[in-house]
């Protein structure tokens, strides 16, 4: 049996490929994009009441990692890239179906647009489905999850002067946190765990219409070298 599905719309996103997305939404409320929506979902009485609403889930593809054979085991970055687990044990990518679901925050509501922040999406993500975030029921005290028990652990960003300044001037051009979405994503260390860094080797990813280039200085910081036209 099979059934299909297609999209509601697409997110315009910060994030232009995946290295350094962080892992979960909400973890860097600077990341922002826009959910433009399609025919017949881009008229106001799809969106309307979403003005009550702070929070949405979003239920999306991750058209990026789509596979034809399903994974029963993957290894997720969160245990450190070297242990398995249960597909559905984990938030990974590779998955059956493909499905994955993110609360963001509505910046701002308007017919055949949704303003978010705090996602944790690629660009040009198709969307399946928006729902409301109910607090009583999708908050649950008591809950835990012994393997991603708390925020993972953030790590140090400075900025060398030259960096800093690009960074500045490209967030006024580009009327977005462009400094604190680089600190804010950094921090959560995108490098795989099983890499010990070399000083001199050089990471980098487009955020927006930028390139930014770091390295690390010592394992246990991130020094951002330069904010660049991508
Ligand atoms: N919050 C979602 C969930 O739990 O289903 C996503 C969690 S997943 C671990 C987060 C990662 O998905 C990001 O770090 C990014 O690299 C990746 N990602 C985001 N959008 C994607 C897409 N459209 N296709 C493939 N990978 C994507």
């Amino acid at each position: 049996m099979s059934y299909s599905v297609s999209p509601i719309g697409f997110v315009r996103s910060c994030f232009k490929e995946k290295f350094a997305i962080p892992r979960q939404p909400q973890l860097a409320p600077a990341a922002r994009g826009v959910l433009e929506l399609l025919p017949p979902f881009d008229q106001g009485e799809a969106v309307q009441g979403l003005e009550q609403v702070s929070h949405v889930w979003l239920l999306f593809l991750f058209h990026q990692a789509l596979e034809d054979k399903p994974r029963l085991k993957v290894r997720p970055p969160r245990l450190g890239g070297n242990q398995s687990m249960g597909v559905f044990a984990t938030r990974a990518t590779h998955r059956p179906n493909g499905i994955g679901q993110s609360v963001v925050k509505l910046e701002k509501v308007e017919a055949g647009k949704l303003w978010l922040s705090g996602i944790d999406l690629l660009d040009g993500t198709p969307v399946l489905d928006i729902k409301p975030y109910v607090p009583y029921a999708d908050a649950v005290s008591g809950a835990f999850n012994r393997m991603a028990d708390g925020a993972p652990q953030l790590i140090g960003v400075a900025w060398s002067d030259a960096a800093l300044a690009q960074a500045m001037d490209h967030g006024q051009r580009l009327e977005q946190p462009l400094r604190e979405l680089v600190e804010q994503c950094l921090a959560q260390d995108p490098r795989p765990a099983y890499q010990q860094p070399e000083p001199s080797r050089v990471y980098g990813t487009q955020l927006w219409d930028v390139q930014v280039r770091w390295h690390y200085p010592t394992p246990a910081q991130i020094c951002v070298l330069e904010v660049v036209p991508a």
